[in-house]
């Protein structure tokens, strides 16, 4: 087997001679209750770049997951054959030892969702973890109402796309900022997002203050940072922010001691009345397919549409992380097994 563990602590945004691919003996029989598995397809997540932060050292596998065919089973739950949805990693081959009857849920092992014919990836994507952010980061955290005003950031990457979209199918009107011309386009021509707008080139304080003269009910907040401030200077009284991320700030380095920059105008907040709420999409880990399968009821109705961008083979798997890191993908960044 194959699998890719860190080479060097990431220093700004990861290069490839920080990640070393290792070969690895696996045992030829399988014990009672295991399974083996080979992976058809990985995920690369922005997580996944504070994660090797936090906690790594150096000779550790990443984490990830992979939807996998089982072609040795001696575990009944997943038997040869099937495909699952498993936390393995980034490697190609898997011996796992399913705990019986134990969780079935991200983070462990899933039987794949109901795909009623759609692509086996959108188990990682639409149908799987990004898909349930969007699901329950806005609709839980924010609960949209019709005729108001969302404001969606990174909104052409996996999660943000599903949130404009399920946005509009709540009866708002959406507003994405994405930072490229093609993926602007695509919001406005393809999702039906009512507007959009390529961060890197526009002032969000004069974009909101001559595009959204009604003012914002509802912000996803993908990425943190300086964005947020000019929200809340836009936003009506009783607005909802959900923090599902801060990906521009993920490469940033902080020296010890140093406090993180976080521009919040705390009066303005508190006059009008505003609530902020953080989120793990872990936290819908119990009912985690009544988002997956909502989404995938959508898609199958023409009312989602869904962009994948796809790197083939597992020795670039690393270079398709820093792909996502560097704003290359549209839509969910997966990899596709080759061999
Ligand atoms: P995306 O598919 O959106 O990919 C990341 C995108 O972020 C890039 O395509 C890029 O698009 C954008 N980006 C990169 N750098 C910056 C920057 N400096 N400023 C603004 N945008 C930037 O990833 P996901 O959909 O998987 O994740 C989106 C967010 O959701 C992330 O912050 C992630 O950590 C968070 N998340 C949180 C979860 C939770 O439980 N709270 C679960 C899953 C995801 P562009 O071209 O627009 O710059």
């Amino acid at each position: 087997a194959r699998k890719f563990v860190l080479a060097k602590p990431f220093e700004g945004l990861p290069k490839l001679t920080d990640f070393n691919i290792i070969e690895e003996t696996i045992p030829t029989e399988l014990q009672d209750g295991e399974i083996l598995a080979k992976a058809e397809w990985w995920t690369v997540d922005p997580y996944m770049r504070l994660r090797s932060v936090a906690n790594m050292k150096i000779g550790d596998q990443f984490t990830g997951g992979q939807v996998a065919r089982v072609i040795k089973s001696r575990c009944a739950e997943f038997p040869e054959g099937s495909q699952v949805v498993g936390y393995f990693g980034w490697r190609d081959f898997t011996i796992y030892k399913p705990v019986p009857g134990g969780p079935r849920m991200y983070s462990s092992i899933q039987k794949m969702p109901e795909m009623k014919g759609l692509p086996d990836s959108y188990a990682l994507g639409c149908m799987g973890m990004p898909g349930n952010t969007a699901y329950h980061g806005l609709l839980d955290i924010c609960q949209p109402k019709s005729s108001e005003t969302l404001v969606v950031s990174a909104a052409a990457g996996a999660v943000g796309s599903l949130v404009g979209q399920i946005g509009k199918i709540k009866g708002c009107k959406v507003i994405g900022f994405a930072g490229d011309d093609d993926k602007v386009n695509w919001l406005t021509n393809e999702l039906g997002f009512d507007l959009a707008f390529n961060y890197k080139k526009v002032k969000l304080d004069e974009t909101f203050k001559n595009y959204v003269p009604q003012k914002i009910d509802c912000y996803f907040d993908n990425v943190g940072g300086e964005f947020i401030y000019h929200v809340v200077q836009n936003m009506n009284e009783f607005g909802r922010i959900s923090q599902c991320g801060s990906i521009s700030a993920y490469n940033a380095q902080r020296k010890p001691g140093e406090l993180p920059l976080v521009p919040f105008d705390y009066p303005l907040f508190r006059f009008n009345q505003m609530k902020l709420e953080g989120f793990n999409v872990r936290r819908w880990a119990n009912n985690w397919f009544d988002g997956i399968n909502a989404i995938r009821d959508w898609i199958l109705e023409g009312k989602i549409k869904v962009r994948e961008s796809v790197t083939e083979g597992f020795e670039n798997i690393p270079q398709a992380f820093i792909d996502l890191l560097e704003g290359k993908n549209t839509g969910k960044q997966v990899i596709k097994a080759t061999n």
